[in-house]
């Protein structure tokens, strides 16, 4: 049975989805802020995957993985109704980042890859302050 019609599917999905954009913003601000005097892009289509974030002098994408679509151990839940439509979905979306991390590592470029639970809530101080030192690291080489 399904419980949605596709009007209210496309409703919902673009309500999940629009609710993802908020951690993208946030990672592009952590990045901005660690390398003030840096291009940092957001949303890099010419880059393969189209990073959330894009450092072209570091050569490092960093995506956010929202935890619905990208199928994360703490919060990733198959939703129960429709799992014929959302098993094979979701399954796409994690081997399609897998596929995406290893073309980019293969033409050299740094990928990073940050759940979206950890630049929300109690966890979004420290990730900032990893991802902080890690940029610095990298510029101080
Ligand atoms: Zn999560």
């Amino acid at each position: 049975l399904d419980i949605w019609s596709e009007e209210k599917r496309s409703e919902v999905m673009a309500a999940i989805r629009s609710s993802g954009t908020k951690p993208e913003v946030e990672l592009h601000r952590i990045v901005k802020a660690a390398l003030p005097r840096w291009s940092v892009v957001q949303h890099a289509v010419s880059v393969p995957g189209r990073p959330d974030v894009y450092v072209p002098s570091l050569g490092l994408a960093i995506f956010v993985d929202g935890c619905f679509w990208h199928c994360c151990p703490k919060h990733g839940k198959t939703p129960k109704s429709r799992a014929d439509y959302w098993v094979p979905k979701l399954a796409a979306n994690v081997a399609r980042d897998r596929r995406i991390t290893s073309q980019l590592r293969r033409h050299g470029f740094g990928v990073w890859r940050v759940w979206e639970h950890d630049l929300t809530g109690p966890r979004r101080a420290i990730t900032e302050s990893r991802i902080t030192a890690r940029l610095k690291g990298r510029v101080a080489r």
